[in-house]
């Protein structure tokens, strides 16, 4: 049956914005009786913490949202990865490229808008036709090659469940990075699949690397989930909520004051799911889970949700 899951990166203990994309997530996903999946994205060793991704999963069993399956941690699925990547070298969708961060970047800068749309800092395809040569010798001079799927500049179109139908032209992105490490849409993607995700609730940072996603699913012959992408939660300056903000935090939010409830009750303001004065559960909010009264807008907290 299909499932939803929700994906912290335990770089640091889930704030407001993360906990009440999980609860979209969940709420969804629960509202048709489908599974709910849990995955760990902590490939980059140097950023992930043990102690984020237990209190990532405690935070959630406190706000109720229960999950089916085990655990996914991708730390722990280099093999699969690595299968993955190989599927695609092996059908010639794959190129080394020596190119640094500062030079993709700058390339990027100077490029020509695309008519369709390209995510920022989008590849311009420097390594695409490299020739042996060429390649020899920035090998020699000590440079390590990432490895960059040939995306032939497909334009790929999906509807959004929320923001509606978007299209964007794919770039030849990363898929294995010059550390050796797969890339974070890789990653997703062969997770998505192995843990049966139909459907894929995210923060709207994620949007402009959909399309990335989908035409990668389809290149290794996989499913495509459908989207929806929820707008992202504000500090009171108008910026996307951050440590620096104050008490973003579960825990930062009970020695304030307010009870589990309230937080899952403001959410559920928040995104247009309930009216100011109502108190709900979770299970509550799944039973009234409608895509149509979603808020479209970013929510912006207010000084008074955040002092200190
Ligand atoms: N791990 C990502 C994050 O925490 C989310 C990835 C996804 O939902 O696809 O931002």
């Amino acid at each position: 049956m299909s499932a939803g899951r929700f994906a912290p990166s335990p770089t640091a203990t889930l704030h407001l914005g993360n906990l009440r994309t999980a609860l979209v997530a969940w709420a969804a996903a629960r509202s048709v009786g489908s599974p709910f999946m849990v995955r760990i994205e902590d490939m980059d060793a140097v950023a992930c913490r043990p102690e984020h991704e237990e209190s990532a999963l405690v935070d959630l069993h406190r706000l109720g949202l229960d999950h089916d399956g085990p655990v996914l941690r991708q730390s722990e699925r280099a093999e699969v990865y690595s299968a993955a990547i190989e599927r695609l070298v092996d059908d010639g969708l794959t190129y080394p490229c020596y190119c640094t961060r500062r030079e993709v970047l700058a390339e990027a800068a100077a490029a020509v808008a695309a008519p369709h749309g390209r995510p920022p800092g989008a590849y311009v395809g420097t390594c695409r036709t490299l020739g042996a040569a060429a390649r020899a010798e920035r090998e020699a001079a000590g440079r390590r090659p990432s490895l960059r799927l040939r995306a032939g500049g497909e334009v790929v179109g999906y509807v959004d469940r929320l923001v509606g139908a978007r299209e964007g032209e794919v770039d030849d992105f990363i898929v294995r990075r010059a550390d050796g490490t797969p890339a974070y849409n890789l990653a997703v993607v062969v997770d998505d699949a192995a843990q049966g995700v139909q459907e894929v609730v995210r923060g709207d940072d994620l949007l402009d690397t959909t399309p990335r996603q989908i035409l990668l699913a389809r290149l290794l012959g996989l499913d495509v989930p459908t989207h929806l992408h929820v707008p992202l939660v504000l500090g009171p300056d108008g910026e996307r909520l951050a440590k620096r903000h104050g008490s973003v935090t579960l825990d930062d939010q009970l020695v304030l004051g307010r009870t589990i409830d309230d937080v899952i009750s403001m959410f559920a303001v928040s995104l247009g799911l309930a009216i100011s004065g109502e108190t709900l559960t979770v299970d509550d909010i799944a039973a009234r889970f409608d895509v149509s009264r979603l808020a479209r807008r970013p929510w912006t907290l207010t000084v008074a949700d955040l002092p200190g």
